[in-house]
């Protein structure tokens, strides 16, 4: 049977360009996306050379409408693409009054906005057809305002949601979904919000993260924390969460937000 294609953002560098290698290893073949041309045809020559997969580049900077659609219209097109891995995404610095309004706007154009586009593109086909899947790269800031990285946090946040409703709506007709959060790993995007890694205590090895992310595709697991030590942290933070929904099922206010006489 011939495996599924694997289209990845991000590719250029990273855990994107991991995800590649890793994927070609098991005798995938790729479509890479990023704005790098030269650096994904590295990454492409290298794997074509090595592993034996056919290796396509799709230029693209995903903040731009025009170059996002052409991706949006792959996964649309190409029905041998049955995996997405939606890895593209960046981080600014600073406090948010130090963060300019368009700087993060586009923070959140790149990690929520394409990402969801190019879900929607290939969903209705992977529902369709009753197989594939989704891997959306969130992150542990997602779950954690105390880390002082709040419009980053607040992306990574939604693409955990997206991906957990996703996962609720998609598993049925076959589509596994995986919202996989990473903490502090080992790449350039240190560069991009202006701090050196090296300087940054217990950092993962971005093939250490890779691999782990894969050991939890492999389970089918909703979301995959790699650095987390116990999953039974997830699972209780989960279960206090659906605790809740019958008291969200309420006509009247709570008794503690009524007027007293
Ligand atoms: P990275 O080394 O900076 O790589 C980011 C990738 O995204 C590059 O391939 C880059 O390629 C691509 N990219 C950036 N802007 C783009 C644009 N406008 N259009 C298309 N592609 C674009 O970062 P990384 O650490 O591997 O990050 C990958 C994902 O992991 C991100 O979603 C990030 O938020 C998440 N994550 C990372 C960490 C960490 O500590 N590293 C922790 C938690 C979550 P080009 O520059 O060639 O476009």
């Amino acid at each position: 049977m011939t495996k599924p294609t694997v289209l990845i953002t991000g590719a250029s560098t990273g855990i994107g360009a991991i995800y590649a290698d890793r994927f070609a290893r098991r005798g995938h073949d790729l479509v890479l996306v990023a704005r790098d041309q030269v650096r994904m045809e590295a990454v492409a020559a290298r794997l074509r050379q090595e592993t034996g997969v056919a290796v396509d580049i799709l230029q693209a900077d995903l903040t731009q409408a025009t170059e996002l659609a052409t991706v949006e219209a792959r996964l649309r097109d190409d029905a041998s693409i049955g995996i997405l891995v939606n890895n593209a995404g960046t981080g600014i610095g600073g406090s948010f009054i130090e963060q300019s309004t368009d700087s993060v706007a586009h923070l959140v154009a790149l990690n929520t906005t394409a990402l969801l586009r190019l879900a929607s593109a290939i969903a209705p086909r992977l529902a369709k057809s009753g197989e594939g899947a989704i891997v959306n790269i969130g992150s542990v800031v997602g779950l954690a305002p105390e880390f002082s990285m709040t419009v980053y946090g607040a992306t990574k946040a939604f693409v955990l949601f997206l991906s957990q409703g996703l996962s609720l709506e998609l598993g049925p007709k076959g589509v596994y979904v995986q919202a996989v959060l990473p903490a502090t790993t080992r790449t350039e995007i240190w560069d991009h919000v202006g701090a050196d890694v090296n300087t940054l205590s217990n950092v993962m090895e971005v093939g250490d993260l890779v691999d782990a992310a894969l050991v939890g595709f492999d389970r089918r697991e909703t979301v995959t924390i790699p650095p987390l030590p116990d999953a039974g942290q997830w699972e209780a933070y989960d279960a206090t969460r659906q605790a809740m929904l019958p008291g969200f099922r309420n006509a009247q206010p709570a008794e503690r937000y009524r007027k007293s006489a």
